[in-house]
């Protein structure tokens, strides 16, 4: 197979189709088959016309990430691991709520910005994944989970609607890796999430979730502004030097100067602020009222995370207390403040414990990044 259809979005199959002498609005017709109905298979796209379902066979395929292991956890938290070829793995949770149906997805295999507590930061770098390897996890999740079942669906008659079907409701970016360090693959990605044509979610309910890449952040305001989450977990550079090694490269003042022009484009008029609750690390009322002060001209909501541990983290998770009193100091400022319920604990399923399979190729790969100053800066 030369092409994989799914590493395309509107405008890239646009020019596909385009390319090969056909007009430009198969794309449309191709993208309802490949992602409202969930075919992978040229042959049954019955409104294609035969000799174009035999050009397209020549030229292209649609290939997916092939499920390895599929666990499911007592609260219905369900994990996949995917396999990516060359023995690289990586996980997709999907966290079912009563309103909505979440699928946290991943951006590459590993991450390269090495977070002190982070599981995925642990295992190094290997590779970015393709956008079929981004979208194939939206892909697959609503297969499992037994919506968007192919041909069946395609039935449908006209009108009918196709999103009731779906059960992933919400997509946030915060599973393995980077997302912005991957910025034209997830960009491509996120273009099909929201194409009517394809998942058509709206931009609030899709998520980038960041560790503060400040270009790739401006870039992604002018591209394609979603939800944003950013990962702050210190209220000061000394430690979040230390926590989050990129704000060596990108400190806390310029990120919250990011983020403002963020909300200019922005589809929601906040910021989420994710933070990790550290046992004696970040955790006191000090770390709080500094974090009052840093924030004072974002408008944003604070999501507290109990820390997740893994074997040799060297972190403990905050107490419930102990999380309670810093949430209290941060809602008496004014401040939305949720804690995130662990889910899916019983299968490693939570933020930061997502594994995968890595093989760590980050000294070899230096240049490979999407942004080679990241990687300098975390060597
Ligand atoms: N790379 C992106 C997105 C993936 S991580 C980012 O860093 O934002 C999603 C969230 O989980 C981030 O806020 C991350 O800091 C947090 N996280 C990482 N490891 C964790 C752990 N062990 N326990 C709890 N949260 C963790
Ligand atoms: Fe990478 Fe995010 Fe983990 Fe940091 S927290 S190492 S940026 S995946």
């Amino acid at each position: 197979m030369t092409v994989n259809l799914l590493d395309y979005d509107r405008e890239g199959l646009t020019r596909f189709l385009t390319e090969m002498g056909e007009k430009p609005f198969r794309a449309k017709q191709l993208l309802k088959w490949m992602h409202q109905s969930g075919s992978a298979d040229i042959s049954a796209m019955s409104d294609l016309s035969k000799a174009l379902r035999d050009k397209l066979a020549k030229h292209a395929g649609i290939e997916l990430p092939r499920v390895l292991r599929d666990h499911v956890a007592a609260d219905g938290t369900r994990k996949w691991l995917l396999s990516v070829g060359d023995n690289n793995g990586i996980e997709s949770v999907f966290i079912p709520e009563a309103d909505r149906g979440t699928l946290c997805v991943s951006s590459q295999v590993g991450c390269a910005l090495a977070c002190a507590f982070c599981s995925t930061g642990k295992q190094g770098f290997n590779r970015n994944l393709t956008v079929a390897e981004i979208i194939g996890q939206l892909w697959l999740a609503n297969r499992m989970l037994g919506a968007g079942d192919g041909d069946a669906l395609h039935a449908l008659s006209p009108g009918q609607d196709r999103q009731s079907e779906r059960r992933v409701t919400n997509v946030v970016m915060m599973g393995m890796g980077e997302p912005l360090a991957n910025f034209e693959n997830v960009v491509t990605a996120l273009n099909l999430m929201l194409d009517d044509h394809a998942y058509g979610l709206s931009r609030r309910r899709v998520t980038v979730s960041t560790s503060g890449l400040i270009p790739a952040l401006d870039r992604l305001r002018e591209r394609c502004p979603v939800a944003l989450a950013v990962s702050l977990h210190a209220p000061n550079d000394a430690l979040r030097d230390e926590l989050v090694p990129i704000n060596k490269k990108y400190p806390l003042s310029e990120l919250m100067a990011a983020c403002r022009r963020y909300l200019s484009a922005a589809p929601r008029d906040f910021i989420t602020f994710e933070y990790v609750m550290l046992d004696g690390v970040n955790d006191s009322i000090a770390h709080a009222a500094e974090l009052v002060e840093l924030v004072q001209d974002v408008p944003c909501k604070f999501n507290l995370i109990p820390f997740n541990a893994f074997p040799n983290s060297g972190f403990k998770r905050s107490s419930a207390e102990t999380i309670r009193i810093f949430r209290d100091v941060l809602m008496q400022a004014g401040l939305v403040t949720t804690v995130r319920r662990t889910r899916g604990d019983d299968i490693a399923a939570a933020c930061g414990q997502l594994a995968g399979q890595v093989r760590d190729k980050t000294r070899r790969t230096m240049n490979a990044c999407a942004d080679g100053n990241v990687m300098e800066a975390t060597r």
